[in-house]
């Protein structure tokens, strides 16, 4: 054995290591002073009722707009903001965001509409989130009915008997519950008996392949027939093309949402959108 080159390598391990603890310690401290600063920004996706080609809704989608860096996508911070539980008092920052600039739509553009707000397992763990939801709900006056909170299927395996728990409060409020990128994880479907889901968001890499793949378009077909069956509703995320839009309307799929109607804008340019609604030439 080559003692010093063993050597080497355990010198070039911990090296490495201490530099990812070191960027995480900075990341995350600066996650922490850009919540301080208001750094964060919400975009708004619209969510496309297919029979009526209008908008029901939005998803909000968190970006951070460093001052150095610009516009940051989720993908660049969520992660890290997950495991540092920071992702609790991001998720805060977004309800009570998402809700207060849905009441400014309400007021501004006539008839209400839905928001959805991503949420995280560390989220729906903690018992303080279900109060901390009614109070943003009561100080903004918002309706319960019209907050619909997305969960990925690894919640759901989590912490069963939790999250059954919290799932069922929330509905009890009135809140609605989507099971977000449906179809790729591992969820059984017996879960969809178990937990008091209203809408299953199938994920993206489905619908992507559905008109060059038969197999991805039996599987679509297929998802939206179970939702069909067990009276929940279902949404088409990632739609691009018309070539899918047709399908999915053939397939009698309640909801889309993609680049085709639009990518996540700011919550003025959406609400062009929702008066561009109301004279009906949007799409
Ligand atoms: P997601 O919930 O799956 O959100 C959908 C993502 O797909 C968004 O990316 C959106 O911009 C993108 N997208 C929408 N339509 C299309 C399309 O037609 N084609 C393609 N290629 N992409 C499309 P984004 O905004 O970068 O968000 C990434 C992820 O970050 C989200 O995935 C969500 O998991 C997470 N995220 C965003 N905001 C929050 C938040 O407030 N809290 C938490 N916990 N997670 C968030
Ligand atoms: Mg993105
Ligand atoms: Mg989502």
């Amino acid at each position: 054995v080559n003692k010093g080159s063993w050597k080497n390598s355990y010198q070039f391990y911990t090296k490495e290591v201490s530099e990812i603890s070191l960027r995480r310690t900075l990341l995350s401290a600066s996650l922490r002073r850009a919540l301080e600063k208001n750094e964060f920004v919400l975009y708004y996706q619209p969510i496309i009722d297919v029979k009526s080609g209008q908008i029901t809704g939005v998803e909000t989608l968190v970006r951070w707009d460093h001052p150095e860096f610009g516009l940051l996508q989720p993908d660049k911070f969520i992660p890290l903001a997950d495991e540092t539980s920071l992702i609790v008092e991001i998720g805060k920052w977004v309800l009570q965001e998402a809700c207060k600039q849905a009441r400014y739509w309400q007021d501004a553009g006539g008839e209400p509409i839905s928001i959805a707000v991503n949420t995280s397992a560390i989220e729906l763990g903690q018992s303080p989130y279900l109060n901390y939801i009614t109070e943003v709900l009561k100080k903004e006056r918002f309706d319960p009915a019209l907050l619909e909170l997305e969960i990925t299927e690894s919640v759901l395996m989590r912490d069963a008997d939790t999250s059954i728990k919290v799932l069922r409060e929330l509905k009890q409020m009135g809140i609605k519950i989507a099971i977000d990128n449906f179809g790729i994880g591992f969820t059984s479907l017996n879960c969809l008996k178990k937990y008091p889901i209203d809408i299953l968001k199938m994920d993206r890499s489905l619908t992507n392949d559905m008109t060059t793949s038969a197999d991805s378009l039996s599987i679509v077909n297929a998802i939206v027939g179970l939702a069909k069956n067990l009276g929940i509703l279902v949404l088409a995320k990632g739609i691009e093309t018309q070539e899918q839009l047709d399908l999915l309307t053939k397939m009698n799929c309640n909801k889309v949402q993609g680049f085709i109607f639009s990518e996540p804008v700011t919550g003025e340019k959406l609400l062009s959108f929702i008066k561009l609604r109301k004279t009906g030439t949007f799409t």
